[in-house]
């Protein structure tokens, strides 16, 4: 028997309009918020990370959350306040930074200023 996938897929998503968090349902762990700043700072896109390597947090972009969609069935995709919108979160992504924040809060760039990707 094959090892089974993790259901990675959000169940609801909310972004209040001018919130600077979004809220997830996940399968197991409904209502974890995860700010803006966060999300946009481990922005996982080339622009921002350059190819291969972990993740480096950047301080400092724009985290004004304007647009987002779902792309593919496998990730979703935000547009900032300043045009970027090139990131690519897949699900399992958005999981992982989650359940950092859930564990670190709003020290988490300080605790983990790099995420390895996969
Ligand atoms: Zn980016």
């Amino acid at each position: 028997m094959l090892a089974s996938v993790i259901d990675h897929r959000p169940q609801a998503l909310r972004a209040p309009h001018g919130a600077n968090w979004i809220e997830i349902d996940w399968p197991d762990a409904k209502a974890r918020r995860i700010p803006t700043v966060i999300l946009r700072g481990y922005c996982p896109c080339a622009h921002c990370q350059g190819h291969g390597g972990p993740i480096e947090f950047q301080p400092g972009r724009d985290s004004d959350l304007i647009d987002l969609g779902e792309v593919g069935n496998y990730a979703l995709r935000f547009g900032w306040g300043d045009g970027h919108d090139s990131g690519l979160y897949s699900f399992s992504y958005l999981r992982a930074l989650s359940d950092l924040y859930q564990e670190h809060g709003d020290k988490l760039p300080e605790a983990i200023p790099q995420l390895h990707r996969g």
